[in-house]
C-alpha cells in the first residue's frame, strides 16, 4: 500500500523548510520503488515542477507522464544521445569537462543543462578547480547551463566536518557562476541549515517516508509505504524442531510458526533472516530461520489466535523503513528501491 497523499504532504513539508527555494523531486529507480507512473502526477499536482532521474531511459519514461515538467538526468551524458534528450526535452546533468564539450558540440546549447560539481563525493562532477576554470571559458557560455549542483556526502550526520567543507566549496562555486540557480541539498541536506539549501531542493528518500533526520529519531515525514501480506498457514512445532533451509533456527520450546508468501525475490532482504520482524495483530513477531526466495517464517506464538489469512505487516507502523533497513544491516533506501515487481501496489489518497 502506497499513500500518495502522504508523498504530496511530504513534498510540501520539505518545501516549507525553505520557502524561498523551489522543491524538486528525485524519482529515480521508479520513484524509489513506489511507481513513477502513480507518483509523478501526484507530485506535479502538488506543485512540483522539477524532477530528477538517474538514467536517460527513466527520463524518457518520466517525460511521457510529465509533459510540462523540467526533467534532469543525473547519471552522466553519453555522446550520441543528444537526439533522445532533444526529443524528450530532457536536461542532462553534465559531470565532466568532456561531457560538457560533447554536449556543446552535439546539442549546440539548444537545451538547458545542469553542471555537476564534485565537492567531496568523488563520484560524478567536475572538480571544484575545473569548475572555477570553466566559469571563465568561452565554451561555458554556449553550454546553456541552467543549474549548478553538487551532492552531499554525509548530510544525515550533521556532525561530520565534511558538510561544512562541501557547503563552503559550493558557496565558492555559486559565486563563480552568478545568476545561475544552485542546488545542493538532498533530503537530509534540507535539514542542515540555510547555507545548505540554495535555490533548488532535491529530496528523494524523505518524499517516500524515509527519515531525513535519523539523529533526531523523530521522523518529520509521514509514512508512505505499508507492506502487508496474509498468513499462508500456521503450524505448531515442538521444542528442538528447526525451521527453514539449513536449519538455522531451532525452537527453544513449543512454538507456533506462520508462513508468509514473501521472500528475498520480492526484495525483502535475506540478511534479515533470524533478525527481522512482522506485526500480527499489532504484536511484533520475529522472523525465524533463513528467509527463502519466496517465503518467510514468522514465530507467532505471542499471537494466540494467529491463523491463515490474518494480515502480517512487514513494513509499517513501528516497522518503519529506517528500522527495517537497520535490522537487515542496510539502509531504508535499499529496502524501498528493492520493493519487487511481484507485489501488488495499491495506491491510496490520490
Ligand atoms: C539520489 C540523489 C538525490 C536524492 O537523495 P535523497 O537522499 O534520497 O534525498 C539527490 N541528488 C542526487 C545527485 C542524487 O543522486
Amino acid at each position: 500500500m502506497i499513500d500518495l497523499a502522504a508523498i504530496a504532504e511530504n513534498w510540501r513539508r520539505l518545501g516549507a523548510q525553505a520557502p524561498d527555494a523551489e522543491c524538486a523531486a528525485v524519482v529515480k529507480a521508479d520513484a524509489y520503488g513506489c511507481g513513477l507512473a502513480a507518483v509523478a502526477p501526484v507530485l506535479f499536482r502538488a506543485g512540483c515542477r522539477t524532477f530528477f532521474v538517474a538514467h536517460l531511459a527513466e527520463g524518457v519514461a518520466a517525460r511521457a507522464i510529465l509533459p510540462d515538467a523540467d526533467i534532469y538526468v543525473l547519471n552522466g551524458f553519453r555522446p550520441g544521445s543528444e537526439p533522445s534528450y532533444r526529443d524528450a526535452r530532457l536536461r542532462p546533468v553534465l559531470g565532466s569537462c568532456e561531457e560538457l564539450t560533447e554536449w556543446v558540440e552535439g546539442a549546440q546549447g539548444a537545451l538547458p543543462a545542469a553542471l555537476h560539481v564534485d565537492t567531496g563525493m568523488n563520484r560524478l562532477g567536475l572538480s571544484v578547480a575545473e569548475a572555477l576554470g570553466l566559469a571563465a571559458d568561452a565554451v561555458f557560455g554556449r553550454a546553456g547551463i541552467a543549474l549548478v549542483m553538487s551532492h552531499l556526502v554525509s548530510a544525515e550526520c550533521p556532525d561530520q566536518p565534511v558538510n561544512a567543507r562541501q557547503i563552503a566549496a559550493f558557496a565558492d562555486i555559486r559565486a563563480a557562476f552568478p545568476g545561475i540557480s544552485g542546488s545542493l541539498a538532498n533530503s537530509s541536506g534540507i535539514y542542515l541549515g540555510r547555507e545548505a539549501r540554495h535555490d533548488l531542493l532535491r529530496p528523494g528518500y524523505a518524499l517516500f517516508g524515509g527519515n531525513p533526520t535519523p539523529y533526531a529519531e523523530n521522523n518529520p515525514m509521514r509514512p508512505v509505504v505499508r507492506l502487508e501480506t496474509p498468513i499462508v498457514q500456521v503450524r505448531a512445532v515442538e521444542s528442538g524442531e528447526t525451521a527453514g533451509y539449513d536449519a538455522r533456527w531451532t525452537a527453544p520450546a513449543p512454538r507456533r510458526l506462520a508462513t508468509l508468501s514473501i521472500g528475498y525475490a520480492d526484495g525483502y532482504p535475506r540478511s534479515a533472516s533470524n533478525h527481522g520482524h512482522a506485526l500480527v495483530e499489532g504484536v511484533l513477531c520475529p522472523i525465524v530461520g533463513l528467509i527463502s526466495m519466496d517465503l518467510i517464517i514468522l514465530d507467532v506464538t505471542a499471537v494466540p489466535d494467529a491463523r491463515r489469512g490474518m494480515i502480517a505487516t512487514l513494513i509499517g507502523d513501528e516497522l518503519d523503513l529506517d528500522r527495517v533497513g537497520r535490522t537487515a544491516g542496510t539502509i531504508g533506501y535499499e529496502i524501498l528501491t528493492g520493493l519487487g515487481s511481484r507485489y501488488v501496489r495499491e495506491y491510496a489518497g490520490a
